[in-house]
């Protein structure tokens, strides 16, 4: 696995790692990855369930309220999309242990529900990526939630997200690294702090800075693809800093490939040849 020193985020940090098919392997092997959709910013779950097939998922769910099911169903064919039918519905389709990570948070809308649904991830034990309203959602109770994280859970706020979570027990006075070792070390999970530098920290201290983003990243909703990067690796069984550290590079690579100009629609339909050029090199 990767040092624990502080390296620059590269290919060669888990590239032996990375999940490539298996020359028999069938969609069961390559894990079933759920996102949480939410009810009005409907695009957020649908970009990131896309982003979770690209990076490879076997399966992918939107699992949303049922007045927008209509909504989720007229977007990518290849995302297969689940109706909760009653506040217990969420809990009851974690059941099934295929369903193996768990994206929560773009779009999903901030409050109790959505504080539910991160709980009955955690209940499950499935490795999950918690970003955007997931995290904003605890503002109030930040410690209600970072007592209950581990190092299969992956958070990829921004610095207002950040601020939110772990203004209180981090403080924001600490350069960027010190602050994302620190929210790693108090949360037990993975800590991604987005940016033109961002930060990737694990709870035993290990590091990476990543630098290949372009500027042109900075539009809505990249984030939400890189939430879904993330799901789809862990769904794939990495492990969560690696899963991390990981796609945040691919994010990047797609970016560059696509440069100025760049919306988020576009981001993951780069992913197939960033994977090509990443899978010649060995
Ligand atoms: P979000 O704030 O959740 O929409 O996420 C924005 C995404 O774009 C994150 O992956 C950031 O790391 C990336 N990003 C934002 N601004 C820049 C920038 N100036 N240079 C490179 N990447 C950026
Ligand atoms: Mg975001």
């Amino acid at each position: 696995s990767i040092a624990p020193q502080t390296a620059a985020n590269e290919p060669s940090l888990w590239r032996h790692r990375f999940p490539w098919p298996a020359l028999d392997g069938h969609k069961y092997a390559r894990g079933h990855a759920v996102v949480l959709g939410g009810t009005r910013m409907t695009g957020a779950a649908r970009l990131a369930s896309v982003a979770a097939l690209r990076a490879g998922a076997g399966l992918v769910t939107i699992a949303c309220p049922q007045e927008a099911f209509p909504i989720y169903a007229a977007g990518c064919a290849s995302v297969i999309v689940d109706p909760l039918e009653d506040a217990g519905a969420f809990a009851r389709l974690l059941q099934d242990p295929r369903k193996n990570a768990v994206l929560i948070g773009p779009g999903a809308g901030r409050g109790a529900q959505t504080r539910a649904a991160v709980m009955a991830a955690l209940d499950a034990r499935r490795a999950c990526v918690l970003d955007a309203d997931a995290l904003t959602s605890f503002a109030e109770s930040a410690d209600e939630l970072l007592d209950r994280l581990d190092k299969r859970c992956v958070l990829t706020p921004h610095e207002g997200e950040f601020a939110r979570l772990f203004g209180d027990s981090v403080g924001m006075d600490g350069d960027k690294l010190s602050r994302v070792r620190a929210a790693a070390a108090r949360s037990g999970a993975v800590v991604v702090l987005k940016g033109a530098d961002t930060v990737v920290a694990a709870p035993d201290g290990r590091a990476v800075v990543n630098m290949n983003a372009p500027p042109d990243l900075a539009t809505a909703g990249t984030g939400d693809v890189l939430a879904g990067i993330v799901l789809g690796l862990l769904a794939q069984g990495m492990d969560g800093f690696e899963a991390a550290c990981t796609a945040v590079w691919l994010h990047g690579e797609a970016g560059r490939a696509l440069g100025p100009g760049l919306i988020s629609d576009d981001l993951a339909g780069a992913l197939p040849g960033v994977l090509k050029a990443l899978k010649a090199q060995g």
